[in-house]
């Protein structure tokens, strides 16, 4: 992986270190991918690349943005610790 720097909250970090963090609406996390592309767009279709027809993805995307489903670039060492931790609480509220 190149030795790419990218600032996350203010302080620049190398790529290797991070990870996208997929993220229910509740704030929650619910998976995690290597950081293969930095634009979170390129990374919402590789989040959804079993979805084979672009418009159909697009679709996808842009619904799960919009009921506040995220994908950001995050430490991954932070992401592995809530993944490994309890499971979302908030099923409830969905
Ligand atoms: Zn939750």
């Amino acid at each position: 992986m190149p030795n790419i720097l990218i600032e996350i909250e203010g302080v620049p970090r190398p790529v290797r270190e991070l990870s996208w963090a997929y993220r229910l609406p509740c704030g929650c996390i619910q998976g995690c991918m290597l950081p293969d592309v930095f634009e979170e767009e390129a990374a919402w279709h590789q989040w959804f690349e079993e979805i084979g027809r672009k418009r159909e993805r697009s679709r996808e995307i842009n619904k799960q943005r919009a009921t506040g489903y995220t994908l950001t670039l995050e430490v991954r060492k932070a992401i592995t610790a809530e993944i490994v931790g309890p499971p979302c609480p908030h099923k409830e509220d969905r």
